[in-house]
């Protein structure tokens, strides 16, 4: 029995790793099970999730995904982890050895790293590598600040002592997207991890690999098991079972305004701490006295950078009349000359396909929205295959857009700018706010009083001002209205991930 039992576990351990090339020739052993414990676990119910290629739509590989029952193990483990004093004890300096440890590793497979992700979600190369960097430093910053995080004294009466302890809030779930699987994964744990809680984070389906590569990392850094639980699956299965389980504590999501409004409902099960980042229809405002040069190349950047799958993405640009006709010819022209579509292995390639049927049909939905609605198609709005395959799409420019139609409204999470025009400041910052979402928003001037006046007054969780997209992980990121809850990233982003205990000591109270 025990010969036969033996026999089973490496047939299933043989069956949860698979060696893949990827397209730029570099080899390198995937594990596809479900992180938990430290381990990698064939999910419960035999369910997988198939990885396409968006670049040819071929299969890379499959691997498994959780469903209710794996998840109920992934919390146990976290649970478990929470109280064992391996992790529960352990110093603010330690933890964050553990997290330097951990980035340093990162840093030693970044390229393996960047070539999953390039080929699960098809952005190109270079963006892939600066991803990772941004895993580097954002696991750097919360390192440091693992022994920073602390709480004061509050003087009351001279017979009371106040001290609070800022404390982990527990068992975190974690939910991301697909638009930038890495980052977001080091987003949600930089500061979990920091503060001292523990984790179980559900991938997107739509690209579950890289995060497995990164999990073989975790135990390699030191962390004690159940630390970290990383547990591909669906939406609908995986995500749904970690919004409603009762034994977690915390959950943050990154993703649609709907899936965040369904899990809030979801999360109110027994009062989970939340916070979201959901969607966006960011302005971009450019004044008639702007550096219109460098408005357009902002502009560019700002929308069509990861192909335009970008939660900020300044994808609604206002300008103001006087400058509206030459604007939109230098933003054409921009894009005719630095998006250019194609491999995303190749080098130069600042374009690669949407990373998925479903995310290319719907922005090729869009296109035709905005055609029958009456907008005008100032460039591209098809399909632009390679060899005949794959989710490319030129990088899509709508003109004279109007203020109710769909595509000036809606999200569309692709390669696809609207420009309308406005004619005062009191317009522009009226029209800017007229949206549902308040996520980023992008000012041009040459005016500072100008500038710092409509970024007071726009509505929105962060304002550029005469740049667009360049976000850093030491300055808070978040949203308002329906862009979300709470913030991630900076010293901001530790507050959603403790819990501040007031203890109260009588130094002499009689009664
Ligand atoms: P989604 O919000 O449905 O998915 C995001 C994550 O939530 C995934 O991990 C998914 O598995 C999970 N999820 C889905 N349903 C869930 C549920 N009921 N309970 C718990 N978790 C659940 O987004 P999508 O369907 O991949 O994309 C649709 C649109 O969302 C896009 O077109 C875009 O507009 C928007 N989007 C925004 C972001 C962002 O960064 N804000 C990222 C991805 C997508």
């Amino acid at each position: 029995n025990r010969t036969i039992a033996a026999t089973r576990f490496f047939s299933i351990m043989a069956d949860l790793k698979v060696d893949l090339t990827a397209p730029n020739g570099r080899t390198f052993t995937l594990p596809t099970g479900l992180f938990i414990s430290n381990e990698f676990v064939k999910a419960t119910a035999g369910a997988t999730i198939t990885s396409i290629n968006p670049t040819n739509e071929q299969e890379i590989c499959k691997v498994q995904a959780a469903g209710p029952e794996d998840i109920d193990k992934a919390v146990a483990a976290a649970r478990a982890a929470l109280h064992d004093e391996a992790w529960r004890d352990i110093s603010g300096s330690d933890r964050g050895k553990l997290m330097f440890k951990f980035a340093d590793l990162v840093e030693q497979h970044q390229e393996v790293l960047a070539t999953i992700e390039t080929w699960d979600n098809g952005k190109p190369y270079s963006d892939s590598l600066g991803d990772v960097e941004e895993v580097l430093n954002c696991i750097r910053y919360y390192a440091g600040w693992a022994d920073k995080i602390h709480g004061e004294t509050i003087p009351t009466t001279p017979l009371k002592l106040v001290y609070t302890l800022k404390q982990p809030v527990g068992v975190c779930a974690q939910i991301i997207p697909w638009n930038y699987p890495l980052a977001m994964a080091a987003w949600k744990l930089g500061p979990a991890l920091a503060c001292g809680n523990t984790v179980v984070l559900k991938p997107a389906e739509q690209t579950p690999l890289s995060i497995l590569y990164l999990a073989t990392l975790i135990p390699k850094a030191g962390f004690p098991p159940g630390v970290v639980n990383i547990t591909n699956g669906y939406g609908r299965d995986a995500g749904q079972a970690l919004a409603s389980h009762l034994d977690i504590d915390k959950i943050a999501f990154t993703g649609s305004t709907v899936t965040g409004k369904q899990i809030m409902k979801t999360a109110s099960v027994n009062m989970k701490n939340i916070t979201l980042e959901t969607g966006g229809k960011s302005p971009l405002l450019v004044f008639e006295d702007a550096d219109l040069e460098q408005a357009s190349k902002w502009a560019h950047v700002g929308i069509m950078s990861n192909q335009g799958q970008i939660c900020t993405a300044t994808s609604r640009i206002l300008v103001q009349e006087s400058i509206y006709d030459k604007f939109v010819e230098r933003l054409r022209e921009v894009i005719k000359t630095t998006s250019k579509v194609g491999d995303p292995f190749v080098e130069g390639t600042f374009q690669g396909p949407q990373v998925t049927k479903a995310q290319y049909d719907r922005v090729l939905s869009f296109v035709e929205s905005g055609k029958s609605e009456g907008a005008t198609l100032s460039g591209g709005g098809k399909p632009c295959p390679l060899n005949g395959k794959g989710f490319f799409i030129e990088p899509t420019i709508f003109t004279n857009v109007k203020d109710n139609m769909k595509i000036y409204r809606e999200e569309v999470f692709g390669p696809f700018v609207v420009v309308a025009s406005f004619k005062t400041e009191k317009d522009a910052i009226r029209m800017a706010n007229d949206t549902t979402y308040g996520l980023g928003a992008a000012v041009f001037s040459q005016n500072i009083e100008l500038a710092h006046r409509v970024a007071a007054h726009i509505e929105s969780g962060m304002v550029w001002i005469n740049s667009s997209n360049d976000s850093d992980y030491r300055v808070p990121f978040g949203g308002v209205k329906q862009s979300g809850i709470g913030r991630e990233l900076g010293e901001a982003g530790l507050a959603a991930y403790t819990s501040t205990k007031s203890v109260h000591v009588n130094i002499g109270q009689k009664l």
